[in-house]
């Protein structure tokens, strides 16, 4: 695949007035979604950023490389409790929606960044677009499900990126008319952040690395980095695949910190650990990866686009759609990930090669364009017309 340019708006570009719209944010892959369409909003785009992983490796670089605006940050949501997180950035949150209320407000997702920004626009009576709405893990274990559910139950515009995320958020009783499918705004990021292929390959062989013949693995999620037997077990198995081929292992902080606290960094001697990569970095290792192996959500869709399989380590998922279209696997921590590894390598170029031909089951790459037309309308107080399909 090579990158294409940002696509020229084939719907017609919103005038905006005056006022802004809020882009409420908190995380990296909040930031690599929502990149397309705060280019597009331009300079209606009112970026806020609440702090809730702002450091250089998971926010500040991703701003620049992401050509997207300096936020308004938010103070003290860092590193806190959820409650804490949550209720802290709603107050800062609610002063500036007080001060100057945007036309709309925009969340992704079902962080607490999320969950903050849509509970600030309903106490204002602002209008609030969900994006990626209408996913839904069935774990109740799981704080990101609860701070899905609650959004979008809040949200005047739910942008479905399935049928499937419509059908089920229409069998909780959420109105057809609130609910749009819009596709996944990650299929444009990939589109427009994947490096061309000779950089590709320059990239490859900074890493010391051939195409399909390495692994990349990233961890981070709580059920895997805060249980140490679990995070010790997923390890054990990425070391003996090591054994078989590189292993490039994305450290986020979160795992690392977990990795010293539970005295398990030894077992990183067998891999290639790396610090957190910028987006189009990672995406041309994930591109060339004859296996990745993650927890994260935004990996799950990515490897659509990329042609790639992956092995989920995780014990629900909320994007079936990356299992059902056959790229993803999901599997326990443990014996499991080096077996699902193993079957994937065994597919070969085969394998591959049907990956590549399959179609990402998140959409054509104009979901950021569906979510701008609606947002216009939503803004300019005309009902939002919500029968775009993917
Ligand atoms: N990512 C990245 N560099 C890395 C690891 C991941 O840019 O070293 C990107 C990845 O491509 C995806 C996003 O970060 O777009 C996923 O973030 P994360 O796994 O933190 O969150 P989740 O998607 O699980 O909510």
């Amino acid at each position: 695949m090579t990158p294409t340019a940002p696509v020229t708006p084939i719907l017609p570009t919103p005038t905006w007035g005056t006022r802004s719209v809020a882009v409420v944010l908190g995380t990296r892959p909040e930031l690599v979604k929502l990149a397309p369409v705060i280019r597009l909003l331009g300079p209606a785009a009112h970026l806020v950023h609440t702090g809730q992983h702002y450091d250089t490796d998971l926010s500040g670089r991703f701003l620049t490389e992401l050509g997207l605006p300096e936020p308004t940050l938010l103070e003290g949501v860092g590193g806190k409790p959820r409650a804490v997180q949550i209720s802290t950035a709603l107050a800062q949150l609610d002063a500036l929606f007080a001060d100057e209320p945007p036309l709309a407000v925009v969340v992704q997702g079902d962080t607490n960044a999320s969950l903050a920004g849509a509970l600030a626009a309903n106490a204002r009576g602002i209008p609030l677009v969900h994006v990626e709405a209408g996913l839904r893990s069935h774990d109740r274990a799981m704080p990101e499900e609860h701070n899905r559910v609650v959004i979008d139950q809040l949200a005047d515009v739910l942008c479905a990126a399935t049928e499937d995320n419509r059908d089920l958020l229409r069998a909780e009783g959420v109105p057809a008319g609130r609910v749009a499918v819009t596709g996944n705004t990650v299929v444009e990021a990939v589109r427009e952040h994947l490096p061309a292929a000779a950089e590709r390959a320059a990239l490859l062989a900074e890493h010391g690395v051939t195409a399909d013949r390495y692994l990349l693995a990233t961890v981070h999620r709580p059920e895997n980095t805060d249980d140490p037997a679990a995070l010790r077990a997923i390890l054990t198995e990425l070391a003996g695949l090591a054994a078989e081929l590189p292993v490039l292992f994305a450290v986020h902080p979160r795992t690392k910190a977990r990795l010293e606290a539970a005295g398990l960094g030894h077992l990183l001697a067998a891999l290639t650990p790396l610090a957190p990569l910028g987006y189009g970095e990672f995406l041309a290792l994930a591109r060339h990866a004859a296996v990745i192996v993650s927890d994260s959500g935004g990996v799950q869709e990515e490897t659509t686009v990329l042609g790639r399989p992956l092995v989920v380590v995780r014990r629900s998922t909320e994007r079936p759609e990356a299992v059902d279209s056959g790229f993803a696997e999901l599997v326990a921590p443990g014996r499991a990930v080096g077996r699902a590894v193993r079957r994937r390598l065994a597919e070969g170029d085969a394998g591959l090669r049907r990956l590549a031909e399959t179609p990402s089951p998140f959409g054509d790459g104009l979901a950021s364009q569906r979510i701008v037309a609606l947002l216009g309308a939503v803004a300019s107080g005309r009902p939002a017309r919500l029968s775009v399909a993917a």
